[in-house]
């Protein structure tokens, strides 16, 4: 890949996560010990922005938080990993955002989110975000704000010439119009199985379900497979991403680091087949810690872990 590196401008969330162990996931009705409670920087969208600026890309965030301490630290973190937060307000109608998260002895996570200033995302702050990206930059999305700002962002960002990544997490259906003006969409077996209508559970069903979603009009998919690793489908191939064998801890950030480092690739201006290799790489590093944007690799981290494996980025 090239020195030539282009901006990442994520429109997203930011959370505060509040996690705690548990040996097993409680049923419906169950009460279950849980471990210490422990806090940390959270939010898809921060997560992500945190990711690929820990890869050593130029990302800017934009979204908001609430006028209280935990917002204050949730951009203070951000601009710690190398994150410019000048697009993240300070939105004093809402808190900031919260996630809820169990963690059990397998690392398999259940997560609820409580969005608060997230919800106040709006179409000014996609304008905002798709004026800085500019026809350069890589503009990153998710589903934790308002799906009229995601809209917004996607259809500006589309006019201006971005090259759109949509991480649709969490899970919603999404109208064909949104889906074909991506550049890639990124989705888990859930997420895909949900958006394609075909039930995601190995190789053979997501790559049925990589062709689906190509008919509508996108031109690139990816599904993420856990430990098995990603697929990336267009219209030239369907090619699998095998993930290295990795001492699973904590899964809550595994899709994050991956977003981020695919973004990242996209930077660089890699093929995408380079990125989802990469991609791929950082989300198997991101599940050997625990927590959200404290578990997510830096460059060392990738070559130390997995050499020569690691596309020079
Ligand atoms: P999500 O956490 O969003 O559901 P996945 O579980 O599919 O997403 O994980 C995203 C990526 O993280 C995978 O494509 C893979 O690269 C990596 N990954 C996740 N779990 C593991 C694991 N147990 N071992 C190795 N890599 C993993």
């Amino acid at each position: 890949m090239g020195p030539m590196r282009d901006r990442i401008v994520v429109l997203g969330s930011l959370n505060t996560d509040f996690v705690v162990s548990v040996e097993s996931l409680p049923r419906p009705g169950e009460t279950v010990r849980a471990g210490p409670l422990r806090t940390f920087a959270g939010g898809k969208g921060a997560n992500q922005a945190a990711a690929a600026a820990r890869l050593g890309a130029e990302t800017m965030m934009f979204g908001r938080v609430g006028e209280d301490e935990r917002g204050h630290r949730l951009r203070e973190g951000l601009r710690d990993n190398g994150v410019d937060v000048g697009g993240v307000f300070v939105d004093a109608g809402e808190p900031t955002g919260s996630a809820l998260v169990l963690v059990d002895g397998r690392g398999q996570n259940m997560i609820a989110v409580s969005p608060g200033a997230n919800r106040r995302v709006n179409q000014q702050d996609a304008a905002r975000a798709v004026a800085a990206a500019g026809p350069m930059g890589v503009l990153l999305l998710q589903l934790e704000v308002p799906l009229d700002a995601v809209r917004a962002a996607v259809t500006l960002g589309a006019a201006a010439g971005c090259r759109i990544v949509l991480n649709a997490a969490p899970a919603a259906e999404l109208e064909e119009a949104l889906l074909s003006a991506l550049t890639v969409l990124v989705v888990n077996g859930g997420e895909a199985s949900l958006l394609s209508g075909r039930s995601v559970n190995d190789e053979a069903s997501a790559r049925d379900a990589g062709a689906r979603l190509l008919g509508l009009g996108l031109p690139n998919v990816v599904i993420t497979l856990g430990a098995s690793g990603s697929l990336l489908c267009n219209r030239k191939e369907a090619g699998l991403f095998r993930a290295p064998t990795v001492p699973a801890v904590d899964t809550t950030a595994a899709g994050d680091a991956f977003v981020g480092a695919l973004a990242v690739g996209m930077a660089a201006r890699a093929e995408l087949q380079e990125a989802v290799r990469l991609a791929t790489l950082a989300g198997a590093a991101a599940v050997t810690r625990e927590g959200a944007q404290d578990s997510l690799p830096d460059r060392e981290d990738l070559y130390r872990m997995f050499g020569d494996e690691v596309t020079r980025f």
